[in-house]
């Protein structure tokens, strides 16, 4: 899927180098060119913007004279409807703003390889090797009793 963005020059919050637009692409992360950083347009500014486009439909269909569950729907549709059609024009008049990247949380992977406080010891290791000669020792004892 590739999303047409305004033609706005964006700048890596970090190095100033300006970022090329028209290599975005969607929710990927946006590598900069310049200090090769993962960047992504704030989230946040997105959430205020539905948060917007929501009210604006919820308070439209209640003056329609919708209420209960088609107030509901009308106002998830209207806010979705409004936000398909605001989008562009309100990122040309509040451009959002770039922040390093975070995966989604079902993005994440988890460490592969951690680091250890405890590196292996040798002590703890020949102190097991001689508990385990001792019980051996032990029961050779009992086996060889009459
Ligand atoms: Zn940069």
């Amino acid at each position: 899927m590739y999303i047409r963005y305004p033609q706005r020059n964006f700048k890596c919050p970090f190095c100033g180098t300006r970022m090329p637009t028209e290599e975005y692409k969607g929710l990927k992360p946006w590598k900069c060119p310049g200090c090769s950083r993962d960047l992504q347009f704030s989230r946040a500014h997105d959430n205020v913007v539905l948060l917007c486009c929501c009210g604006v439909a919820l308070f439209v269909m209640y003056l329609l004279g919708y209420r209960g569950w088609p107030l509901i729907g009308g106002t998830l549709l209207g806010g979705f409807i409004l936000l398909a059609a605001l989008t562009v024009p309100l990122d040309r008049i509040v451009p959002p703003r770039l922040e390093p990247y975070r995966p989604m949380p079902w993005q994440e992977k988890k460490p592969e390889k951690f680091t250890t406080l405890f590196p292996h010891e040798p002590i703890q290791s020949n102190k097991l090797e001689q508990a385990g000669q001792a019980g051996d020792e032990k029961s050779g004892t009992d086996g060889t009793l009459p």
